[in-house]
């Protein structure tokens, strides 16, 4: 085969063009990303050998190489991973085969320090050597193909990249980046280890590095300098982090470790590391991230749970293990029980699994109830005798957390009503709303029973489509009239959701625009003779309105809801709610 060039898919160029003028940010980051992908292939030829062990061929080691050549101004990562074949040389590092491309070039802002957080995002982790390289040289070999097969793809990081066929001994993947002039820094090793141990600990291959050792110049006067010795060391831990003791592993490294497996540039908002022992046993290291992702709402995506069983990685992505309300969670299971060969099929019907996502779905739980408790300090730190409880600093940094993951997650999790009986009631607690007399989504089912009137035997709502319009609907009138707190109700997911959820804690729910508000010990005795008389008085105005309208109303009555307004709509009780009704009819049904 002779040298072959082929465009890059033009989203690739666009991106390459935004990696090379405007990403000096956090130039670092490109080591994480080419170990990170080092490591996936050594992954996945571990993953595929559990079926074909003759892929291993006479290199039994998995492990990552970093060297690099102060003449040659070059620095190389070597894997011995799954490698690549021309084909997949060519599909892999020319196009962008994932959905979220598109959207990822919309949001590109111009500012670099945010453009550069959507990189790591997006998983467009590859191109990032271009950030510190002018040019990259991969030279691959996929395991099982013979050494005549290597290819090698060299690129400038403009509009193309050229490809050809070479010899390559060893299988696996050498990533050569021939550094910029202001990337000279990463041509030292101590330099590289320190990156390395920022930000690869946690990785459970090998990385190693050849020793160097100071020697004196032989010349007198001249400068002594570090040399090569030929010997290699591991730099790194090399331990998955979630196998470690929990005392053994500091708080930096666990939220590097979360931005490791989760792309995000932000620190998480809380984590849980536990092993689990029981009818299955496995560990579990579960984070909440601080902020949405752009994709939250896709219906194609999936948890962001990595699977790993004894210590093997088997899946990115394990939708099985963590109910679809809780996609929000970024982490890792381990699994001791399940075979090695499980596939996604196998994973939905197994016992073990369904035993692991009630675990993992309940740990989340936790945390957020722990946060929900912590959240407001002000409030619950002077105790009943007035005296102020001494409040911990690991509590302190807990205020305000369940706050900003309400505002991010919120809605999502409102779909547990409908999604995990199990756990309505848990779910249900953790739900926070606006309401008539308390602005801020901060309001609480036991919140708002605690102020409930006297007399007042339900939950008060009012669903719409925003805050303006729910506090200016007809329907609250009565109720503003009396001082009754009405939950106002502004997610699209809320009327689907309360759906599920018929009281709280024994109180039940009550829409103000369903069937006839009965305020029950509500009203006095005047009100409700005054209300059967109107309602006596009107039955002509009633009859005649009702023919009037009787291809298109149900019913008209006399109502005591309304205080200004001459009339409203309502629907009756066990009917699909006006905003539930309008709903559906956007989305075309
Ligand atoms: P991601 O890692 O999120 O898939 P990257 O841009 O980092 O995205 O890498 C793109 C693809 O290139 C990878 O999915 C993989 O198929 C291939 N690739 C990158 N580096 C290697 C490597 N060292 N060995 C084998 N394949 C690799
Ligand atoms: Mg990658």
């Amino acid at each position: 085969m002779t040298k072959q060039t082929h465009s890059f898919q033009a989203e690739v160029a666009q991106l390459l063009h935004l990696v090379t003028h405007s990403l000096y940010s956090n130039q670092e980051i490109f080591l994480r990303e080419l170990i990170s992908n080092a490591s996936d292939a050594c992954d996945k030829l571990r993953f595929e050998a559990l079926h074909d062990a003759s892929l291993y061929g006479d290199q039994p080691n998995l492990e990552v190489r970093v060297s690099f050549d102060k003449a040659a101004k070059t620095l190389t990562i070597t894997d011995t991973g799954i490698g690549m074949n021309e084909q997949e040389a060519i599909d892999n590092l020319g196009t962008i085969a994932k959905s979220g491309t598109k959207a990822f070039m919309e949001k590109l802002s111009g500012d670099q320090k945010a453009d550069s957080q959507l990189i790591g995002q997006f998983g467009v982790g590859f191109y990032s050597g271009f950030i510190v390289a002018d040019k990259i040289t991969v030279e691959t070999r996929r395991a099982g193909a013979p050494a005549s097969e290597g290819v090698r793809w060299v690129s400038g990081g403009t509009g193309d990249f050229q490809i050809e066929q070479i010899e390559r001994a060893q299988r696996g993947t050498s990533i050569i980046l021939h550094l910029r002039d202001d990337a000279q820094e990463f041509l030292n090793g101590y330099k590289l280890k320190q990156v390395i141990s920022k930000y690869s600990d946690h990785i459970s291959l090998p990385i190693l590095m050849e020793k160097e050792e100071w020697k004196e110049s032989e010349k007198e006067g001249e400068p002594g300098q570090m040399v090569k010795t030929g010997e290699w060391e591991t730099v790194n831990k090399a331990s998955a982090l979630w196998t470690r003791p929990k005392k053994d592993i500091t708080e930096e490294q666990y939220q590097e470790f979360y931005k490791a497996i989760s792309h995000d540039f932000e620190n998480p908002l809380t984590w849980s590391h536990n092993r689990v022992e029981g009818n299955t046993e496995y560990t579990q290291l579960l984070y909440i991230p601080a902020k949405a992702p752009f994709d939250l709402y896709q219906r194609d995506k999936h948890a962001g749970i990595k699977l790993y069983v004894k210590r093997v990685f088997i899946m990115d992505d394990a939708e099985a293990l963590m109910p679809q309300y809780l996609r929000f969670v970024k982490g890792v299971i381990d699994s001791a029980d399940l075979p090695l060969n499980v596939s996604r099929e196998l994973l939905q019907e197994s016992r073990d699994v369904r035993l692991i996502r009630d675990g993992s779905a309940k740990r989340v739980l936790s945390m957020l109830e722990d946060l929900a408790r912590h959240d407001k300090h002000e409030a619950a730190a002077e105790g009943a005798d007035g005296v102020q409880d001494v409040v911990s600093e690991e509590d302190k940094a807990k205020e305000g957390k369940f706050t900003q993951f309400y505002s991010e997650f919120g809605a999502v999790l409102k779909e547990g009503l409908g999604e995990d009986f199990g756990n309505k009631e848990r779910i249900a607690k953790l739900l926070r709303f606006a309401t008539t007399t308390h602005e801020g989504l901060n309001t609480s089912f036991a919140d708002y029973k605690a102020r409930m009137k006297e007399g007042q035997d339900a939950i008060y709502y009012i669903t719409a489509d925003n805050l303006a319009a729910a506090k200016n609907s007809p329907q609250l009138e009565v109720f503003k009239k009396k001082g009754i707190e009405v939950l106002l109700m502004t997610d699209r997911v809320d009327e689907w959701a309360l759906n599920y959820l018929h009281d709280f804690d024994g109180t039940p729910l009550q829409s103000v625009a369903k069937g006839a508000v009965d305020l029950g010990k509500l009203q006095n005795e005047e009100e409700k003779k005054a209300a059967e008389e109107a309602a006596e008085a009107f039955k002509p105005v009633l009859a005649k309105l009702k023919d009037a309208l009787k291809d298109r109303a149900e019913d008209v009555r006399a109502t005591s809801r309304l205080v200004d307004s001459p009339a409203c709509l309502v629907v009756s009780d066990g009917d699909m709610s006006l905003q539930l009704a309008r709903l559906l009819k956007q989305a075309g049904q």
